[in-house]
């Protein structure tokens, strides 16, 4: 079996597909035994993007999203990652562990969908605790059903991706229903969970006045909800769509220009949310 020194450190913008042809079928994702082993696409060791203080990110493989603008198609199945063990993924965690808590951060599962193995991301989380490390996963929410409260206690944050407030929007980008995602939200509410939203701002898909003013009514009044981050579109994973042969709808999607992000801004700051 492949171990994770095998996996190039990177940005998950890197492309990487077809790695384990013979990886079981993306349907058993859910049925993925005790966690002893994952498919992931890759990792990096030093991001100040995905959550507080220096991050340790782990790209997980296997997403039941399809979303329209996605810039890691080649996370979508497990096929196209790395199998490792848990055993040597928190053994190279560990490695950059003092360094980690020195400077604040900690460990983000991202994707990929880290809910799409339960198991295996559990047993790194569970590790990383036991480092004394803040824990944090990136999700779209949509799998939250399938996790107990046991797992939500591994986390410190949970950064979750509300794509849209409209559910035909919604299904249009991601072929996917909307309801899961804000009934995990509600969830994490109720349970004092501390999340950062996050929300990509699609010129013609996602900017329409009223999807947004949508998102901010919903997490306004959550108090668990510390910061709502407004992530431009870029066009930094096209470059994949071409490769992988998928139709990308989005080749002449501008990136969106500072007035409409501060547009949008304005509008999660009157719902009285913390937006950047
Ligand atoms: S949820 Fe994330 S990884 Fe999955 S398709 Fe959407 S953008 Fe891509």
């Amino acid at each position: 079996m492949a171990e994770l020194e095998s996996l190039k450190a990177g940005r998950g913008h890197d492309l990487r597909f077809g790695i384990t042809p013979s990886a079981p079928e993306d349907s058993h994702l859910l049925d993925e035994a005790d966690g002893a082993f994952g498919s992931v696409h890759s990792y990096e060791t030093a991001s100040r993007c995905d959550g507080p203080g220096l991050r340790f990110v782990l790209f997980v493989s296997g997403c039941p999203l399809r979303c329209s603008y996605c810039h890691n198609p080649d996370s979508w199945h497990l096929k196209d990652g790395t199998p490792i063990t848990a055993g040597r993924a928190i053994d190279r965690l560990a490695g950059f562990a003092s360094a980690l808590r020195e400077l604040d951060g900690g460990l983000t599962i991202s994707g990929g969908e880290p809910l799409a193995q339960i198991a295996f991301t559990r047993r790194i989380l569970s590790a990383a605790k036991k480092m004394g490390l803040h824990t944090a996963i990136e999700t779209s929410g949509y799998l939250g059903d399938r996790v107990d409260d046991s797992y939500l206690s591994t986390l410190d944050l949970i950064l979750l991706d509300i794509k849209s407030s409209d559910p035909d929007i919604y299904r249009k980008l991601t072929g996917r229903e909307l309801v899961p995602t804000l009934r995990f939200a509600e969830r994490l509410a109720a349970m004092g969970k501390r999340v950062w939203v996050r929300f990509t701002l699609v010129p013609g898909l996602t900017d329409d006045l009223a999807n947004v003013d949508g998102i901010a009514r919903f997490v306004a009044h959550m108090r668990n909800v510390e910061w709502v981050e407004v992530q431009p579109f870029h066009q930094l994973g096209a470059f994949k769509w071409k490769a992988l042969n998928l139709a990308y709808k989005h080749a002449d999607t501008p990136t969106p220009p500072p007035g409409l992000v501060n547009r949008v801004l304005g509008q999660f700051h009157a719902a009285g949310c913390n937006a950047r």
